[in-house]
């Protein structure tokens, strides 16, 4: 498996391969080598060739970097690892080397670079979506996906058209105020990311997201100027661009005049990104107030009297999705579960494979289709054995995965969306 060296090898953390004592324990939970099986696709093998590397037996070449793309910087082999490795530092110290020139396709080059000149910018997105919208949800699509005409695009493309959702007219607009004042006695004012993908893809998370906080007694400023948190460019390697995304959002969240608790997140894979600014930014710039996801904030402060007695049942077990960059990456997960049995009578039910990244991994989906559709359809059977008709996700990214991939017609929504109808604040489809 391991290929000759070829070229000079980049240096690599060698302080973080040391503690890893080739256990195997991480094996079971790696989403990579659950659907390749093959030891280079894991994390004990992806440490092996670097101390390969390292020793100069090994070079970086396509088809050793070929196994790191393969990774979907899940983390579930970090919460596994009973030596403390710090996979998650080790990959993020890799990624940015990925994209060095040999190491990729043009093909895949170009793609990467045509989906980060897009969807870190919600103007941009917009824009092609009044394109895409003339497509979705017409007879067209319905007759380009049974007739399978996409595939001819090569998988990349059917990925990307599988993953569309329907797109209202709120996806073009960013419909909530800037300011959202706090409902009944006043606890407190937090500011709120958007996010770009998230904005335009399924709007009525922020929508209810916000109506919660308020009625929390939180009031809510939206800065309207705020762009990406630089998640997806994180995610791959583009360093350059992530810290310049991570300033400009800083800059927008502290244009906000008077005092703020929170920066708050309702999409985890954001939530990651943006708590780890201290060191990407280096300190030179900061939030004047912590990052807090939404759950992790309300199980802090506590859903207030007046919000628990507007929550009424909801009809129908639900089931949790847990995304990985807040199980792993962010350590949040009791805290969901906390705020919807809040809703009286809710059934929650788990699924067996928690741990189990959906392949939905930043654009890991849309650039690594085939293993992606794999781990999507792993997650679906999973979640759908529970029995349950709606499944709560708190990131988009495996929101759109999940949609795309279960068969049963179970609901997808986000946590808020499900407290907001509840309490009456908020209304879904099939709700
Ligand atoms: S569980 Fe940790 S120590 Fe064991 S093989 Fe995996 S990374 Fe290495
Ligand atoms: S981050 Fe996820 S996919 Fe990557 S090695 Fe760890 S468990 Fe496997």
């Amino acid at each position: 498996m391991l290929s000759n060296a070829s070229t000079r090898p980049p240096k690599f953390p060698t302080e973080l391969t040391d503690p890893c004592v080739h256990c195997g324990f991480c094996l079971s939970t790696c989403a990579s080598y659950r659907v390749l099986a093959s030891e280079m696709d894991s994390p004990r093998g992806r440490i092996h060739a670097l101390r390969a590397i390292e020793a100069g037996e090994l070079g970086f070449d396509a088809t050793v970097a070929g196994h790191f793309d393969t990774c979907l910087s899940c983390y579930a082999c970090v919460t596994a690892c009973p030596s403390g490795v710090r996979y998650d530092q080790l990959i993020e110290a890799i990624r940015p080397k990925l994209n060095s020139i040999g190491l990729r396709s043009i093909w895949q080059i170009s793609l990467r670079q045509l989906l980060l000149w897009v969807l870190p910018y919600p103007r941009r997105l917009r824009t092609l979506l009044h394109l895409v919208r003339l497509y979705t949800g017409t007879l067209l699509q319905k007759v380009a996906r049974c007739t399978g005409l996409t595939r001819l695009f090569g998988p990349e493309i059917e990925a990307m058209e599988l993953l569309l959702p329907v797109l209202t007219a709120s996806a073009f607009d960013d419909l909530i105020p800037t300011i959202n004042p706090a409902i009944g006695p006043r606890r407190g004012r937090v500011s709120f990311l958007l996010g770009c993908v998230q904005r335009c893809f399924d709007p009525s998370v922020n929508i209810a997201t916000v109506k919660v906080l308020q009625a929390n007694g939180f009031e809510v400023v939206l800065p309207p100027d705020q762009g990406c948190c630089g998640a997806v460019s994180h995610h791959q390697g583009k360093m350059s661009l992530t810290r310049e995304l991570a300033s400009a959002l800083v800059r927008s969240m502290n244009r906000i005049d008077g005092k703020l608790d929170a920066v708050i997140v309702a999409a985890s894979g954001c939530g990651h990104t943006m708590k780890t600014y201290g060191e990407l930014l280096q300190d030179s710039e900061c939030f004047r107030t912590t990052v807090s996801d939404v759950h992790e904030f309300l199980t802090n402060v506590g859903l207030s009297d007046s919000f628990r007695t507007q929550l009424k049942p909801i009809a129908g077990a639900v089931a949790i999705h847990d995304a990985c960059h807040m199980i792993h990456g962010q350590n949040i997960q009791q805290q969901l579960r906390t705020l919807l049995n809040a809703i009286p009578n809710l059934e929650l039910r788990e699924p067996m494979e928690a741990g189990i990244c959906c392949g939905s991994a930043g654009i890991y989906n849309l650039v690594q289709p085939q293993e992606a559709a794999e781990l999507g359809m792993i997650k679906a059977i999973d979640l759908s054995s529970t029995g349950a008709s709606i499944i709560a996700s708190a990131n988009i990214g495996c929101t759109l995965q999940l949609r795309r991939h279960l068969q049963g017609g179970q609901a997808v929504y986000h946590p808020m969306e499900l407290l907001a109808v509840s309490a009456g604040l908020h209304s879904l489809p099939s709700l």
